[in-house]
């Protein structure tokens, strides 16, 4: 076996996704002798799949709430110290132009992922930072102080401080399959339960394949033994499966640790803005102005209607009933489902189908002011690595810029 250019580096950075990128320039700029290594022939192969390519990079609400992971004010903290605005000016000053759009998310204004990846290329490449690509890191070992990199070609590389960025296990054809929990597990680190998050969900009940296709805006909730755990307003998209759309898949982190323990349901409420008693105003006065209709087409002037005809199916009212023959008790009822599409979960899609691995890296045994493992000197995290998942809208990316940020800067002083 031969020590790539027998070089001694400060600091080795296994993973040259977003995080690992970051944490390499910041540490170059810092005056660290760095090598980046990654297994896919490019740099940033997930940073060019986020945002459907357009890499919605950041976002200007980004705060703790947004999160979710094992310790909010460790969250919070390592955002502080390079935060959503400084993101920004990093890109910014990389010559990079970008825009907002609606809800605060950030894009590079040439709608192009590929820009931020050219980006932070071109200024890894001005740091002389060392890249190996396409080389897997098959093993890690603590030799006295330093560590030994073993690559997939048998090369080894010897490295002061090493930075593990090879993020959760989500998206495994983007290079992510999960190496490093492995390698943490044997150096004494314990890892969160993982699970799949941002995926889409499975539903039990079959008429969803009847309106697969169908997108709705809605309040979606999780409910767990009749408690709601987590809810999101917004677009919902029915699938020959289940659900997925941004509204549904935000859900799908916090079911994981429920499934198959306990009874867990998905709420669709389809007029979050309107009371129950509002919605039921609504309904009577549009029956008293169309009570000749049938009570199905009624409907579809209220929900899209392909959904009108199963709403009235699941609570057994015919659809043909003129509107005004429709009693009290079955008007209160399509109020009430409107505002309750109870749906049974019956799973969540697997990781490959994920945008981000709830789970990781316990965030108790490392060191919140430099992502350095409190367990293991001289190794340091950032990214989705951690403990750390965020909401849709750029929140993810952040954390990648903003731990790989601490972490580089940590370990190069
Ligand atoms: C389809 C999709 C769309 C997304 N869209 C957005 C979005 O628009 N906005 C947003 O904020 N977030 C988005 N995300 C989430 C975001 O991409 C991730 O949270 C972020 O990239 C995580 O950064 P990271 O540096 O931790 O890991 P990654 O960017 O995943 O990088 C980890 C790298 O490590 C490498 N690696 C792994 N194991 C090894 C090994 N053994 N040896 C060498 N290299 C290794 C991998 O190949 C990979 O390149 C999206 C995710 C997906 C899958």
């Amino acid at each position: 076996m031969s020590k790539l250019n027998q070089k001694i580096y400060d600091i080795a950075i296994v993973g040259g996704g977003a995080s690992g990128m970051m944490a390499a320039i910041t540490a170059s700029k810092n005056k660290a002798s760095v090598i980046l290594i990654e297994k896919n022939p490019q740099l940033g192969r997930k940073v060019l799949a986020t945002g459907n390519g357009r890499c919605n990079l950041t976002n200007k609400f980004a705060d703790v709430s947004r999160y979710h992971g094992g310790n909010s004010q460790f969250i919070e903290s390592v955002l502080k110290n390079f935060d959503q605005f400084t993101t920004m000016n990093f890109f910014e000053n990389l010559g990079l132009i970008l825009k907002e759009e609606n809800l605060g998310r950030i894009f590079p204004r040439s709608d192009q992922a590929s820009s931020v990846v050219d980006a932070l290329i071109g200024e890894i490449e001005n740091q002389n930072i060392d890249i190996v690509l396409g080389n897997q890191v098959r093993k890690i070992e603590k030799v006295g102080e330093a560590f030994k990199i073993v690559l997939q070609d048998s090369r080894e590389i010897i490295t002061h401080k090493l930075i593990l960025t090879t993020g959760g296990k989500s998206a495994e054809h983007l290079g992510t399959s999960g190496d490093a929990y492995f390698w943490l597990t044997k150096m004494g680190h314990t890892i969160a339960d993982l699970y799949p998050a941002l995926s889409p969900i499975e539903i039990k009940e079959t008429w969803i394949k009847d309106v697969q296709g169908l997108k709705v805006e809605a309040n979606v909730k999780t409910i767990v033994n009749n408690e709601k755990i987590h809810e999101k307003y917004g677009d919902s998209l029915f699938t020959h499966f289940g659900l997925s759309g941004p509204a549904a898949m935000a859900q799908a982190g916090f079911i994981g640790p429920f499934l198959g323990k306990s009874d867990v349901k998905i709420s669709l409420d389809l007029f979050p803005e309107m009371e129950l008693k509002k919605l039921d105003e609504k309904i009577i006065s549009i029956i008293s102005s169309n009570g000749a209709k049938q009570i199905k087409n009624v409907l579809a002037g209220l929900i899209p209607s392909n959904l009108a005809p199963i709403i009235l199916s699941i609570l057994k009212i015919n659809p043909d009933k003129k509107a005004a023959e429709v009693s009290k008790v079955d008007r209160i009822n399509i109020s009430k489902i409107l505002k309750n599409i109870e749906l049974t979960i019956s799973g969540v899609r697997p990781f490959k189908e994920a945008q981000v691995t709830h789970g990781g890296v316990n965030l108790d045994e490392v060191d919140v002011k430099t992502l350095e493992s409190k367990i293991v000197p001289g190794l340091y995290f950032a990214g989705e690595i951690l403990d750390v998942d965020g909401d849709s809208g750029g929140f993810n990316l952040q954390w990648a810029w903003s731990s790989g940020y601490l972490a580089g800067k940590s370990c190069a002083n």
